[in-house]
């Protein structure tokens, strides 16, 4: 079902409701590569409010792509920081140097090229093909899922599965304006079809929308429960310093400064009278407890840290999260 006026209805709505969003900005095509390619890399994962700061930081730092391969890994996790998930970081930076030695500086066109780069996946690939290269694709995040499932009223296991949503971004059919077409769909998806209360009222489709008439917003998704897992976090303090590794223990956070820790058992997490912390990671819960020892530690890969100082180090938010559940100043 290919339908020339669902674009039309979209691309009016976005024409006078669209967010300004610095990676939106009039810009030259190399530009647009750059921006487009560093804002879909921050935006996996990671809200559009809390991207913006960092975008626009990143980019005063590091404007081009030309530079961003030769940054070093020092600042690039500097404008990082906070972000989370810092494989991305690193992986721009690898992105940005096969480019430069591959692709002449230039993004290729081509979506099979577009995932031979670090980071970049079907999604990010889609994206880059319909925003950059006005391509006629729609990329496939989690709010053109929602308005699928909802116009549609797709509720059974099949009818979500990602094979039967790819097939069903048929009922958007296409447009020659591609690029504003794809971030139309998903600008409805955050702005309109909200996971909760959406606005249907001032919705472009809502006369095509089965949710709305049948008055049923609940989605159907395949529920992820993250895992919960246990862990005893050691606090070594030495005046106003604390010891912090390097971690290579651990699968996540690769190779940041955490404190010593060691996983648990959900008994030996029960029975601690210690203080504890949750912190929520992409593919767990962590339990964690809080053991305040007094005696001096040495490991290798360690160092002291000054509370008065914790600005000046690169963190990841997990470990300032611990060190602010500990510190008393
Ligand atoms: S009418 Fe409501 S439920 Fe349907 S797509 Fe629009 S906002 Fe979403």
């Amino acid at each position: 079902m290919i339908n020339q006026s669902i674009s039309k209805e979209i691309l009016y709505w976005y024409d006078n409701n669209k967010r300004i969003l610095p990676w939106r900005k009039h810009l030259t095509n190399k530009q647009k590569e750059y921006f487009t390619l560093v804002s879909e890399i921050m935006l996996q994962q990671t809200q559009v409010k809390t991207v913006v700061p960092y975008f626009e930081n990143f980019i005063k730092k590091i404007p081009n792509l030309k530079t961003l391969s030769k940054t070093n890994n020092k600042k690039l996790m500097k404008c990082w920081e906070g972000l989370g998930y810092y494989s991305r970081a690193k992986n721009l930076k690898k992105t940005a140097k096969k480019i430069i030695k591959e692709f002449n500086g230039r993004l290729p066109d081509n979506i099979e090229q577009l995932k031979t780069l670090p980071g970049i996946g079907e999604y990010t690939s889609t994206a880059i093909m319909a925003i950059v290269f006005n391509k006629q694709f729609i990329p496939l995040d989690g709010n053109v899922e929602r308005i699928l499932k909802r116009v549609l009223y797709l509720k059974k296991k099949n009818e979500i599965s990602k094979n039967n949503l790819h097939k069903k971004k048929l009922f958007f059919g296409k447009s020659s304006r591609s690029s504003d077409y794809a971030q139309s769909i998903m600008e409805i998806g955050a702005l309109i079809c909200k996971p909760a209360n959406p606005l249907c009222e001032d919705c472009p489709i809502n006369k095509r929308c089965l949710a709305y008439k049948k008055n049923d917003f609940g989605i159907k998704s395949k529920s992820k429960f993250n895992k919960v897992k246990y862990f005893e976090a050691e606090i070594y303090k030495n005046k106003n310093k604390y010891l912090l590794i390097k971690n290579n223990k651990f699968n996540f956070l690769k190779n940041l400064l955490i404190f010593p820790m060691k996983e648990i058992n959900q008994k030996q997490f029960k029975s601690s009278l210690n203080k504890r912390i949750n912190i929520k990671m992409s593919n767990m819960d962590m339990k964690i407890t809080i053991n305040e020892k007094k005696r001096k530690k040495y490991l290798s890969n360690s160092l002291l840290i000054d509370k008065r100082d914790i600005k000046n180090h690169i963190l990841p938010s997990f470990t300032k999260k611990i060190f602010n559940s500990v510190i008393r100043y």
